[in-house]
């Protein structure tokens, strides 16, 4: 694989002396797990040019520029999406610090497979609440005869993803993600709100469910955050929700926390009854 990179001492992130080379070697390191979870899905990325302190960009279009990347049409939209390791590193190379996909592929871009849940706790909920409600919310889940997965945002909580077979379309998909989330918030009031508002959420976790409608993203796994610190929102085992922080895993420490926790993540082809 050959890709060049230009600046590649380019501060990124400041606090850290993270250059851009860092970067690219995370990607180039991670390339092979994270393929599988962003390949043929649609993307927005953030770039930071000048690196996190500076501008960043949420970019759902691709542009004119030297973007190595498939092209793809959505009605009048174009869109875009990575098929390789190389084009993965292109995002890099181009400032990009975050991938987020679509909860379907492009071969089938109507019939989405990849359900995230994402925990948005109140500033003041101590962590402990918030792993036991990841906890009620997986509950609910093994209720339904649902397998489900758990990685850390990389920033303030915790995303539960359920992967199901391509078959229903979106109107399907969002209502039961949305019903799952009402049955949490309906059995655990104190503890779960589905009310998008900041002001609803004192002392609660918004269970963010909105992210499984058609065009809307959410960070892939494996992808970096823009954000101080480096975090990665990195796939974990269940078993390890109590010692591991929604940002404690990093550019710097991720190699320590790798896992095969998800590694049954593709065969497994849930349907929604
Ligand atoms: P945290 O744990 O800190 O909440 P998170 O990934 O769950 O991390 P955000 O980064 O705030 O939370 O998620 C933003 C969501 O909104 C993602 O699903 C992202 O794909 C989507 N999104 C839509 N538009 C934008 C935008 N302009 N900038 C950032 N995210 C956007
Ligand atoms: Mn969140």
């Amino acid at each position: 694989m050959k890709i060049e990179i230009t600046n590649p001492e380019k501060i990124i992130y400041p606090k850290q002396k993270i250059k851009k080379i860092d970067v690219v070697k995370y990607y180039y390191e991670i390339a092979d797990v994270m393929l599988p979870f962003v390949k043929n899905r649609l993307l927005a990325v953030i770039r930071c040019h000048g690196g996190i302190g500076d501008e960043c960009f949420f970019k759902k279009h691709p542009t004119n520029d030297a973007d190595v990347c498939q092209r793809f049409f959505d009605g009048d939209e174009e869109y875009f999406f990575v098929k390789t390791k190389q084009e993965i590193l292109g995002q890099v190379q181009m400032g990009t610090l975050e991938f987020h996909t679509w909860a379907s592929n492009v071969e089938n871009l109507e019939k989405p497979n990849m359900m995230v849940f994402d925990l948005d706790p109140d500033e003041k909920l101590p962590l402990s609440k918030l792993r036991d409600a990841v906890l009620k919310l997986k509950s609910v889940l093994d209720d339904l005869s649902l397998q489900s997965f758990l990685k850390t945002s990389g920033g303030k909580g915790y995303h539960i993803v359920v992967p199901f077979k391509a078959c229903g379309g979106w109107e399907n998909f969002y209502g039961f993600s949305k019903q799952i989330a009402l049955l949490a918030e309906g059995k655990w009031p104190n503890i779960f709100t589905t009310n998008i508002k900041k002001s609803a959420r004192g002392g609660k976790i918004f269970l963010d469910y909105l992210r499984n409608n058609r065009g809307s993203t959410c960070v892939a796994p494996y992808s970096l955050r823009a954000r101080d610190g480096g975090g990665i929102s990195m796939p974990i085992a269940w078993q390890d929700l109590p010692r591991i922080k929604p940002n404690e895993i990093t550019i710097k420490n991720y190699q320590k926390f790798q896992t095969n926790a998800w590694q049954d993540f593709f065969n497994i082809k849930q349907k929604i009854k």
